[in-house]
């Protein structure tokens, strides 16, 4: 008997939800209690650090020490009174996670040894040096500069967190390489805010500043703790690699948007108090397709400060998790079946002057420019679908994109039928019939103010990794466990080119006596013709679609290792060091920590799928082949030979299947052993990561299938995983 398996089922069968109750009656009472906002900045700061500061935060102005001495001492007392003792820079290494490390407040007065004072200084806010030789570089740094500084990111609030005042910081080496994804992210936000203002200020001379919106949508699985810790897969991989489907999953599309179940629905609101109190705008929570699938969506924020709130929200989640006995699975695809997990980036354009520039306007002039926005953004996605899609790619997530049973992994764009028709329209007229140019002289665009697309829902093509949502652009690719800075930075970053192009060509054709109106169109023109490959509105998951697009040129790589090439092509290497975002070097070194990370999840994945299959699943599988051995031998005695034969048959063709299974299971576990072996003797990361991807992956289906069929035929009590029903629909 599987008594650790049942155990589980039964502890689970009786937690009941918890009680919880808001901090306060009214959210705003509490609402961003623990960061460092500008409500607390009037409190703890002198009128002139705080004008200084902001001028900082919103100016760029440079922060000198003693204006850092005295934000530091601010914010120190200000943390102090919300209990924290300690302090760390909060940093985005290469790893998808964040890195910390505390220190206590507390200094000696004098000598060592004598009165103790808490102390921050300035120095310590701004720039610290943590022992990071052992964060992934890609060979950036060797050991003789193997220091790493991190500092201070001002335009993100400090927060505290238990006895801890975090910082937001960049993470960057002695040489001056970034070493993390915030300082790329902050670098694609300057470039994307520059060429927008530049293009924007040929509609409206007043827009002074433009930054980039990001509302993240974050997917994830619940997943009662007992269960999850019989489950040596999860614990280690975040995912199951055995398990047979239920019989019913999300067949029947029952869990999307149901009913919350209690236990989940008093998670999510202890989940939304943690939120609140760090500043998080959470307002959205949903049941999502796949039994035990769910989905929260904050309101969306500038760009770099919704990247943070997305670490530390998937940080809460974790913690909070636990006080609910559950573990919550960021994985991308925790379950083979039912829905993996994304991180929707819904993503737009905004002006100082309250303009969304992905928003259709109410006058001429402003439609013509959220027709600029639009197409320069195809163009981009365009030009850089490869890279693109070696932003979101990652071990994890290529289970979710490109793999058997998911979307395939190719970048298109959708429009929905009414922004298509403008843009056909545009496309086949010349500007003086198309625009129709009114006594006004002003071009004229017949675009209603609700698209279409809020209208029909069905025109919201779920299926499209790339799709215009009214007011937004949604890059559906990125994956649950992902830092959309990756994503954001390159969709940034290409945007911001085409921008710098669509100026200098609508300015060289003024120079060349064209108005203004007409060098836009004919630029917004040239821009449709040439970008048409990457729209398409039909189903996004269809085998028609992979051969569609590899017609149209788009990119269809669909292994990891070679995706994430798309980084170092030619053009992509011009786009970032053009716009100063990421060098040749970093590049490089960024790819090598990619290659690396790849081979490591399918090293650890093929080793716990190793570890299952021997310690688990083939014990368990011959414990119940002997059962049958001696019921079929038992029968044999009490039987004549002719009756005995047909009275075993079934027995005896269980225990052949389980024999033969049993064998192709050892088998392919060994040669997956001695393939690891051999690849890992490869020098660079790169020829590991393809070996990896091509010759030990395809062992985990011929070991799943087989482990999975065994699932089907022997006694469930003695089956010692929980199986996909009790993962599943316990809650
Ligand atoms: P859905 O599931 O229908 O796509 P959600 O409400 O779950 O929608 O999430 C939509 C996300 O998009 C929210 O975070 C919302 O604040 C954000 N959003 C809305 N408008 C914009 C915009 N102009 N730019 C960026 N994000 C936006
Ligand atoms: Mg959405």
């Amino acid at each position: 008997m599987s008594s650790l398996r049942f155990k589980a089922v039964e502890e689970a069968f009786k937690k009941k939800a918890l009680c919880v109750s808001a901090p306060e009656k009214y959210t705003s009472d509490y609402y961003g209690k623990y960061v460092f906002n500008s409500v607390a900045m009037a409190k703890y700061l002198s009128k002139d650090t705080l004008k200084a500061l902001k001028n900082v935060i919103n100016q760029g102005a440079t922060l000198d020490v003693t204006l850092a001495n005295h934000i530091a001492a601010g914010m120190k007392l200000w943390a102090t009174d919300l209990g924290a003792t300690h302090y760390t820079h909060w940093f985005q290494p290469l790893t998808d996670g964040t890195a910390e490390k505390h220190d206590s407040f507390i200094d000696y007065v004098g000598a060592p040894g004598e009165e103790i004072i808490e102390d921050f200084s300035g120095k310590l806010l701004v720039q610290q040096e943590p022992d990071a030789s052992s964060f992934p570089n890609g060979g950036i740094r060797s050991t003789f500069e193997a220091r790493g500084y991190t500092a201070w990111d001002p335009s993100s609030p400090a927060f505290v967190v238990d006895d801890t005042l975090v910082i937001p910081t960049i993470f960057f080496s002695y040489t001056g390489e970034s070493l993390d994804l915030k300082a790329p992210l902050k670098k694609a936000l300057a470039a994307v805010n520059d060429a927008a203002v530049a293009v924007c200020q040929l509609f409206d001379p007043n827009v002074k500043k433009v930054s980039a919106f990001l509302g993240w949508e974050q997917e994830y699985f619940l997943v009662d703790e007992g269960l999850y810790a019989t489950r040596p897969d999860l614990m280690l991989t975040g995912r199951t690699l055995l398990g047979h489907e239920s019989a019913k999953n999300q067949q029947l599309e029952d869990h999307y948007f149901g009913a919350v179940p209690s236990r989940v629905a008093a998670y999510m609101k202890d989940l939304e108090f943690e939120a609140y109190k760090y500043g998080i705008p959470l307002k959205t929570r949903h049941n999502e397709v796949a039994p035990n699938q769910f989905e929260l969506a904050p309101i969306y924020g500038e760009a770099n400060l919704a990247v943070d709130q997305n670490l530390l929200v998937m940080s809460i989640m974790r913690k909070v998790a636990r006080r609910h006995g559950f573990r919550v699975l960021l994985h991308e695809k925790p379950f083979a079946g039912v829905n993996g997990s994304g991180k929707h980036n819904n993503w737009s354009l905004g002006t100082d002057t309250g303009v969304v520039l992905y928003a259709p306007g109410k006058t001429a002039e402003e439609n013509l420019q959220f027709i600029t926005f639009i197409t320069t953004t195809l163009m981009a996605v365009h030009k850089h679908n490869a890279l693109l899609k070696a932003s979101i790619m990652t071990a994890q997530n290529a289970h979710r994109l490109g793999a058997n049973e998911a979307p395939p992994a190719i970048i298109s764009a959708f429009l929905g039928s009414q922004l298509t028709a403008v843009l056909d329209k545009i496309e086949n007229s010349t500007s003086e019939e198309a625009i129709l140019i009114d006594d006004k002289k002003k071009l004229k665009l017949d675009i209603p103010h609700i698209p279409e697309v809020f209208l029909d829902n069905t025109d919201r093509n779920r299926t499209s990794p790339f799709a215009f949502t009214g007011n937004r652009f949604e890059f559906r690719a990125v994956g649950s466990s992902a830092n959309c800075s990756s994503a954001m930075t390159v969709l940034n970053t290409a945007v911001a080119d085409q921008l710098l192009d669509f100026k200098a060509q609508v300015d060289a054709k003024m120079a060349a006596g064209s108005t203004k109106e007409k060098a836009i169109f004919d630029v917004i023109k040239s821009y449709i013709k040439a970008s048409k490959a990457i729209r398409f509105d039909g189903n996004g998951y269809s085998d028609e679609w992979k051969a569609e697009a590899a017609k149209r040129g788009l990119d269809c790589e669909t292994s990891a290792p070679e995706i994430v090439k798309a980084y170092t092509t030619k053009s992509s290497i011009e786009l970032f060091t053009k716009l100063g975002v990421l060098t040749e070097k970093e590049l490089e070194s960024r790819n090598e920590v990619k290659w690396e990370t790849y081979v490591k999840w399918i090293q650890i994945e093929a080793r716990v799928l190793g570890d299952l299959t021997l310690n688990h699943i083939i014990p368990v599988a011959t414990r119940y082949q002997s059962l049958l051995l001696d019921n079929v031998s038992k029968i044999k005695a009490s039987f004549p030979a002719d009756k005995a034969e047909s009275l075993s048959k079934l027995n005896s063709q269980l225990i052949i299947e389980i024999s033969e299974r049993v064998a192709v299971i050892k088998n392919a576990v060994d040669d997956m052993v001695d393939t690891r072996r051999k690849v890992n003797k490869l020098e660079h990361e790169y020829d590991k990561a393809v070996a990896y991807h091509d010759k030990v992956l395809p062992y985990f289906d011929v070991i799943r299938y087989n482990v999975d069929k065994l699932e089907l035929i022997v006694d469930d009590e003695m089956w010692s995983l929980p199986k996909y029903r009790e993962l599943l629909f316990i809650r």
